[in-house]
């Protein structure tokens, strides 16, 4: 049952009834249509509410759906608005939680539509890089006027239905109830009191027009190329609404359609939308049901204030949680607690946080050197040096003073979690929380599930990542996780690439213009060109077979570690950030590259996003097979979450899902050929060979949940 039918004396009540958000699937949108027939043809009913069963009346279309056929199968959401729009007595819509999209244009079909405060109402679609397609941008405009309706329908945010009864001169609601729990009386009372009405209101029947249209539209559409150059939805969303205001409602509605159509089968709204349900999915892990049991996190410890334990800090004071901050000296100590006072003083300064939000904050933080200042704690994170001694004798120091059952997290980035549980009794108490710097800003949180990691563990870790508004991906462990570990693929590559003729400045470009935030030049000068230089050390005495270009290492034996000091990939003036191209830099280049016998060739910037990104796509492929990212979808969100990968692209799996895996093991088969580059790096992993072969695609094979084949 996805609609309920209720008869009260002579009003109708149809509840849609389809957990959790009541979307409007097939089965919905027929029940509901069988219900309204049967409204119909009661002789005693003398007019309908149209209602939604639990916490929200709809949150409209169900994307699932989109692109496929059950979306186009009789009857479509815009039959059942006409159904409504057009029926012979009162059809009364009541709203509360959310009328978002598809819900939102249902109620705008109906007659009348009464909310409870607090409901939320929006077109969200924009986001999808959609537009609203069930009549959305044509009626939003006629019930709220032109420029709040675009306004809602370009921001795809939510308002709330007391904001909008506010509004002078609008149409969407006739009657605001203040109490939720009244508000089936009080639409079936209203439902009553315009039983007879006649004729019945139409929204298509109203007016939309703006005094001065053409200029108008004409500044919306530079506003909407200018916040989103990428993104086609939202000069979309402009045209489709000033159809609203130029022509006839039915043209206006045909036009919208078609612009809707149009849009569903973009690049661009095929990653919004996997993005969408990619995000959703990170929560779900396949042997940790949703209703697994969570410890209770009142209270924080963080040991090591550094960079990171800093940062860290700060989110979970941001959470109210109090937080013991523990460092080896009272300098590092001071020096810690400045870092996060700083942070909060920041805000308060471009008033972000008030100040006395900033105080209480701040009062939640316990500097301290004692050990038994964590023996409250129920999360306790180490975030000490990256050295597996130092890690070590911090968690046999942890496990001597944390209360039982406390979580003991490491922030590791590349030790090994499992080694580091050893040292502990309670290794199923130790999880990695990989937090990226700057840990307060970012939004990406690995969170590292070691072989004895109890499932209790994991799923506070996650619940606690959303308490703290993180994006958290479970990664299985081994060296650099799931980002990291890709990432030092695509480094290799982009030094192969200038081994062979590119140069810092044009392989940047190239990936930036692609839409990555930065390219891996600048990127390693802002992180420090050492960090990676420290890796691959190790690389050299643990994989010796793994070939990569010498001039990283050539730059750091120049001492240039980036913009720390001053000189990297790039030059920097003195206390400024913008990388300068570098003559020594060039120069150093082409001596490595007359070394390795190499002519320099053009290479276009094409071929150089290709073996970024398939570089990034190979090593994911990897992952998944070996069961280290448990879907396509988290990879993907790594990547855009940590990595600066354009959301608009949906993150490198699904990039090389809509090329085509044939297409990208095509291409790297010609990579593999071109006879200065490396046969063996192009080899593609045996998980993207299949898939490529069998017509699959990382997404279709992943997204569900549960490891790779
Ligand atoms: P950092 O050098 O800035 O800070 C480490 C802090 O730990 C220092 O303040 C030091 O005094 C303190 N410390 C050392 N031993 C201690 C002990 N026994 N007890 C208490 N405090 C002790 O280092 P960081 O950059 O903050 O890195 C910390 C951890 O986070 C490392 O494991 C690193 O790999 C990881 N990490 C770093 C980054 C990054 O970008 N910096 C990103 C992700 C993860």
């Amino acid at each position: 049952m996805t609609a309920l039918y209720q008869f009260l004396g002579d009003i109708a009540v149809i509840t849609l009834d389809h957990p959790p958000v009541n979307g409007l699937d097939l089965a919905t949108r027929r029940a509901v249509v069988q219900a309204l027939l049967r409204a119909q043809s009661d002789g005693a009913v003398q007019a309908v509410v149209l209602d939604g069963a639990g916490r929200t009346f709809s949150g409209g279309a169900d994307i699932k759906e989109f692109g496929t056929d059950r979306a186009m199968q009789s009857p479509h959401l815009l039959d059942v608005i006409e159904l409504i729009e057009s029926f012979g007595k009162p059809v009364v819509a009541a709203l509360h939680g959310a009328a978002m999209g598809g819900g939102l244009e249902l109620a705008l079909g109906c007659h009348y539509r009464v909310a409870s405060a607090g409901t939320r109402l929006a077109l969200p679609e924009v986001k999808l890089g959609l537009l609203p397609g069930a009549g959305g941008t044509q009626r939003l405009p006629r019930v709220l006027g032109v420029e709040a309706a675009l306004n809602l329908i370009l921001s795809g945010e939510a308002v709330l239905a007391e904001a909008v009864a506010r509004l002078p001169g609008q149409k969407l609601l006739d009657l605001l109830v203040s109490d939720p729990q009244q508000l089936r009386d009080a639409a079936v009372s209203f439902a009553r009191s315009v039983a007879a009405d006649r004729p019945l209101p139409q929204v298509r029947r109203l007016p939309a027009g703006h005094p001065q249209g053409a200029a108008f539209f004409q500044f919306a559409r530079n506003t909407a190329r200018a916040m989103a150059p990428h993104i086609p939805a939202p000069l979309a969303c402009v045209d489709a609404v000033e159809a609203a205001t130029t022509r006839p409602f039915e043209v206006g509605l045909a036009y919208e359609r078609e612009r809707f159509m149009g849009l569903m089968y973009t690049p661009v709204s095929r990653a919004l939308r996997h993005v969408f349900l990619a995000e959703r999915g990170t929560a779900r892990i396949a042997d940790v049901p949703d209703d697994t049991p969570r410890r209770p996190v009142l209270a924080v410890g963080v040991v090591g204030a550094g960079t990171m334990g800093s940062g860290i800090a700060v989110n979970f004071l941001d959470a109210g949680l109090p937080v013991a901050l523990l460092e080896s000296s009272a300098e590092a100590l001071e020096r810690g607690t400045a870092a996060v006072t700083r942070i909060f003083e920041g805000r308060v300064k471009k008033g972000k946080l008030s100040a006395e939000a900033c105080t209480q904050r701040l009062a939640l933080l316990q500097p301290t050197l004692d050990d038994s200042d964590l023996g409250r704690a129920d999360l306790l994170i180490e975030a000490v040096y990256e050295d597996f001694d130092v890690k070590a004798a911090v968690f046999r120091r942890l496990d001597a003073v944390a209360k039982p059952g406390a979580i003991l997290a490491t922030n590791t980035s590349t030790l090994d979690v499992d080694r580091i549980a050893a040292c502990t009794r309670r290794p199923q108490d130790v999880v990695g929380l990989h937090f990226f710097s700057p840990a307060h800003v970012m939004k990406l949180l690995e969170v590292v599930r070691g072989r004895e990691t109890a499932p209790d563990v994991l799923a506070t870790a996650m619940a606690l990542a959303r308490q703290i508004k993180k994006t958290a991906v479970v990664a299985r462990v081994c060296d650099g996780f799931i980002g990291n570990r890709m990432l030092e693929q695509y480094f290799r590559q982009a030094g192969f690439l200038l081994d062979e003729g590119a140069t810092p400045g044009q392989i940047d470009q190239a990936i930036e213009r692609f839409g990555l935030a930065m390219g891996p030049f600048r990127m390693s000068d802002l992180a420090g060109n050492d960090i990676g230089w420290a890796i691959r050390k190790r690389r050299y005495s643990e994989q010796p077979d793994m070939r990569y270009s010498g001039t990283a290492d050539r730059l750091c034996e120049m001492g240039r570690f980036g913009q720390k000091t001053g000189a990297g990939w790039y030059d920097y003036q003195p206390g400024q950030r913008s990388a300068l191209p570098s003559a020594e830099v060039a120069q150093m280049i082409e001596a490595h590259r007359a070394t390795l016998g190499l002519a320099p060739r053009r290479i276009g910037d094409q071929e150089i996003v290709q073996r970024l990104v398939y570089a990034l796509v190979n090593e994911g492929a990897r992952l998944l097979e070996e069961g280290i990212a448990a879907k396509s979808g988290d990879i993907d969100m790594v990547y855009l979450t940590g990595y600066g990968f354009p959301v608009w692209r949906g993150g490198p799996m699904h990039f090389a899902d809509q090329q085509g895996l044939l297409s990208v093991v095509q291409t790297m088969r010609r990579f593999a050929a071109n006879p200065h580059d490396d046969a063996a790096f192009w080899q593609p992993a045996p998980l993207l060979e299949k898939l490529a072969a069998q017509g699959g695609s990382f997404g279709a094979d992943h997204s569900r949940g549960g490891a790779a084949s």
